[in-house]
């Protein structure tokens, strides 16, 4: 599948876009296409001011940009708590559907999903759900790979992206789970993380897309 605007403006707001400069590496990374195409849709979208580019620092969204994105994400979301909490989807499963829904979504219906499942303030990622016309503010927080050994973590959020969930799930990871930091290996290397009842070795990819609270 290859992203689309949509999924650009989306990705760089679930990586902090909405703050801060986003660099092309990231987006490369989330989104696994070529360092190419990112450029070709990062001038797309700044000519339609969505985001505003700073050569060789990255990109941050606009106001337009940062509500576009956040409607999208709205309904996205609470299709994902939906589709967890009613039809037992697991988490790494929700983002096809979930995806194919948002854009089909209408207000009312957006409203009125939103009133069934009880007004929910996050994905099952994490993730905040904005309020109708509001643009999400995520929680400002560092990646598992900003960390030394020795940090006690609590895994807040990942990336609603198919192949790192996937990839959570194989190597048992999840949500709210808390671990200490017990070796980052050199050169980017995996970095191993451990509990009471495990110890994992989490690639550093994967780590750059994992959001913790430092406790
Ligand atoms: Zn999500």
């Amino acid at each position: 599948m290859t992203p689309n605007r949509e999924d650009y403006l989306k990705l760089i707001l679930e990586l902090g876009g909405d703050q801060e400069q986003i660099s092309n590496k990231k987006i490369v990374s989330g989104l696994a296409v070529s360092a190419a195409s990112v450029s070709e849709m990062i001038s797309k979208l700044v000519k339609e001011d969505l985001v505003k580019h700073i050569p060789y620092q990255g990109v941050q969204l606009t106001e337009s940009g940062l509500k576009k994105a956040s409607s999208l994400i709205r309904r996205h979301r609470l299709w994902e708590v939906f589709l967890v909490e009613h039809l037992n989807y697991s988490w790494n499963e929700v983002h096809d559907d979930a995806e194919v829904l948002e854009h089909v979504t209408s207000l009312t219906l957006a409203r009125r999903l939103e009133a069934y499942l009880n007004h929910p303030e996050y994905c099952p990622h994490g993730g905040m759900i904005p309020k109708e016309s509001q643009t999400i503010h995520e929680k400002k927080r560092e990646t598992l790979t900003s960390y030394p050994v020795g940090t006690q973590i609590r895994i807040a959020r990942v990336l609603d992206e198919r192949e790192l969930l996937d990839y959570l799930v194989a190597i048992d990871l999840k949500i709210h789970e808390e671990y200490e930091i017990v070796d980052v290996a050199a050169y980017e290397g995996p970095i191993t993380i451990r509990n009471q009842e495990k110890t994992l070795a989490v690639s550093y990819k994967a780590a750059n897309t994992i959001f913790v609270d430092k406790l």
